[in-house]
């Protein structure tokens, strides 16, 4: 049987910074991977007036998420057609086709649907916290959460399809000292460091010690940077990303962290450095 890793995001530009290397090291050996992004961004930066106007952002974005999913080796891309919800306290928020205003049941039953029928092993998503908070990503890594909570039981959702239980599920997580790393490396080269302010370390993070699964995307590094810059409208040349010298970058970038949210069952486990590790497929 194939492997199949579905990852669950709630903007284009998401799947590219935290996990793009874990889905390019995956794509390459054949697993079929499978990326949901609930909105188009709509309301996203436009980093240069000539890519986009508020209007056309969310288009442009999807274009810009293709060519990100092309480069990644992502096999297919679905939207679940909400609207970006804004950051926190945003007019936005209350736009009634906002992700956030979505019936709760309806987007699970959308995630209930699409993992019935690809079949994933492995899940991942955001952390509970929304990786720094957005308010659509932590919808998405709760609706996730549920979903593959539910979409083993024949009782619920049954118009959506088998049951089916994904092997795993994980949190994507930034450990608290890469912001710690970070800050200390911009320091260091007396960088302007404002932009990390809104980075909590202890609000944001998570401490290393719940962090089991490390994976070296050291090889895909490349791809993941192409990936990124194909999201021109968010990755401006003010972009914090831009600014570190590119041997610091690929440094900070060459490994990528999880937390693993299910089966609890394994959390005792030795640390992993495969999403797969241990299944038979
Ligand atoms: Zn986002």
């Amino acid at each position: 049987m194939k492997s199949t890793l579905l990852a669950v995001f709630a903007h284009p530009d998401d799947e590219s910074f935290g996990v793009g290397g874990t889905l390019a090291k995956y794509a390459s050996n054949g697993t079929h991977v499978v990326l949901v992004c609930a909105t188009r961004g709509e309301v996203g930066e436009i980093s240069d007036a000539s890519l986009a106007t508020p209007e056309s952002l969310g288009h442009v974005r999807e274009y810009e998420l293709r060519c990100a999913a092309q480069t990644l080796g992502i096999s297919e891309l679905i939207f679940l057609d909400y609207l970006d919800s804004g950051m926190e306290g945003t007019p936005e928020n209350m736009h009634p086709k906002a992700f956030i205003q979505a019936p709760p049941h309806e987007v699970v039953g959308k995630l209930v649907r699409v993992i019935r029928e690809l079949q994933p092993q492995v899940v991942i998503t955001f952390d509970p916290g929304g990786g720094y908070g957005h308010p659509d990503h932590i919808a998405i890594s709760r609706y996730t959460t549920q979903a593959c909570s539910q979409v083993s039981s024949s009782t619920d959702f049954p118009e959506a399809g088998p049951p089916w239980q994904p092997n795993r599920l994980f949190y994507n997580a930034i450990p608290s000292s890469f912001f710690v790393e970070m800050r200390k490396k911009m320091q260091a080269l007396r960088m302007d460091t404002s932009q990390l302010d809104g980075f909590d370390p202890q609000r944001h993070g998570f401490s290393d010690d719940q962090i089991k699964t490390r994976i070296d995307v050291t090889q895909f590094v490349e791809a993941k940077w192409n990936a990124l810059q194909c999201h021109q409208t968010q990755f401006g040349p003010d972009n914090l990303l831009r600014l570190l010298p590119e041997v610091d970058l690929r440094q900070m970038i060459s490994f990528e962290y999880f937390a693993l949210a299910s089966p609890t069952s394994e959390n005792g486990l030795q640390e992993m450095d495969d999403l797969f590790s241990g299944m038979r497929l």
